[in-house]
């Protein structure tokens, strides 16, 4: 069928996207046709579409990204299951099923997860300009087109939770950004009452941790970011203090130490700066977490003295996609919303997919946190 997608060609100093006229073909048996309502716009998609080719992640272009998806059902492979024609779904990362890791329930850490994820599968989207074959499939859902092929195990229907069909678009980045958010502090962290929870960048995926961390009652959320208005967003949603790294002086330790002398019990980092990882690996109590998701410089590694390792009990983690079972997290964060735990609305931000530049930039100076493209 005929329709439209935004492509990623090979990137310059920037990526390179354009809203295109596509060709794709029909769901093959375990592959579902969506008509796709919204897609909310992650760094994941920037970065993957920031590496010239030749790369030994195997990143090739054209691409097409987006992998926050939510829609509707249009058509199914015979093998599909889960959901019927009709179906609203959202979607979220693509697992096997068979391997290893997916058959002891660990999905987000399936053999297949970086090539099927990140790489994508070849055709068949074609572009029409061109007939060049695009990479899609990316996270089993390229969701920024019009209507994508979506493999069976990145669907998660919801139809029946929903309240109108307007709310595809808010809740359209729960399949990536605020599960990752969520699930660091929820399954990763476990955070609990008496935890001193801090919380680098104060971005979407740090937002929903930062939600998260009140829901699990939290006594303490500090947001650490260099924007004052994101700052400030943060205490609307739960932070009970703020640091901002752009005071003249900044002294992190200080800083932490002022509002919580033991130190944090828990830090999630969404940030990926060497610096910060530094301090706040020092900064840590006794017995402290400090949890990863964001990508540092590629050339950055940490420097850990094992003895301060050991002799303080502290533990240094990471995590894909906040572990999270996306048929059960994204439900748990529709009821969060529901009983007004979760105000993602304050997060999201609205465009049309023919504006994705402006989403780019206001992304970019921070002055939006999810920017979220609709394609009505
Ligand atoms: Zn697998
Ligand atoms: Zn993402």
């Amino acid at each position: 069928m005929h329709t439209k997608a935004i492509v990623a060609h090979e990137p310059t100093t920037h990526p390179t996207w354009a809203l295109e006229e596509v060709d794709i073909g029909s769901p093959t048996d375990d592959e579902v046709l969506v008509k796709i309502t919204a897609t909310g716009i992650c760094h994941t998609d920037i970065l993957l579409s920031s590496i010239p080719t030749g790369n030994p992640l195997g990143i090739a272009y054209p691409k097409i990204l987006g992998h926050e998806g939510a829609g509707i059902v249009e058509a199914t492979g015979k093998n599909v299951t889960s959901v019927a024609v009709g179906d609203q779904v959202l979607l979220s990362y693509y697992s096997c099923s068979s391997c290893t890791q997916c058959q002891a329930e660990k999905p987000m850490y399936c053999a297949q997860f970086n090539v099927e994820n990140y790489i994508g599968r070849k055709g068949p989207a074609v572009c029409k300009q061109s007939g060049e074959e695009t990479w899609a499939r990316f996270f089993g859902q390229s969701s920024f087109g019009e209507y994508s092929l979506v493999a069976e195990t990145s669907v998660v229907k919801v139809t029946g939770l929903l309240e109108s069909e307007g709310e595809l678009s808010l809740f359209a980045p729960l399949g990536c950004g605020f599960q990752t958010g969520m699930g660091a502090i929820r399954n990763v962290a476990r955070a609990g009452k008496d935890d001193v929870v801090l919380i680098m960048g104060m971005g979407a995926v740090g937002m929903a941790g930062l939600m998260t961390a009140k829901v699990q009652g939290c006594k303490t959320i500090i947001a650490l970011d260099r924007f004052p208005a994101r700052l400030q967003l943060a205490e609307e949603v739960g932070a009970t203090h703020t640091i901002n790294t752009t005071v003249p002086d900044f002294d992190f330790q200080q800083a932490v130490r002022h509002i919580s002398p033991n130190g944090p019990s828990i830090v999630f980092d969404t940030t990926g700066v060497g610096k910060l990882i530094e301090e706040a690996f020092q900064s840590l109590a006794p017995m402290g977490k400090l949890v990863h998701i964001a990508s540092p410089a590629p050339d950055y590694r940490f420097s850990l003295d094992i003895t301060a390792l050991f002799t303080t009990g502290k533990t240094i983690t990471g995590c894909i996609e906040g572990n999270c079972f996306p048929s059960e997290s994204i439900p748990q964060m529709i009821q969060w919303y529901r009983e007004g735990l979760f105000p993602i609305d304050k997060l999201v931000s609205y465009y049309h997919a023919s504006e994705f530049e402006t989403a780019l930039a206001e992304m970019h100076d921070g002055s939006v946190l999810k920017p979220v493209l609709t394609w009505d």
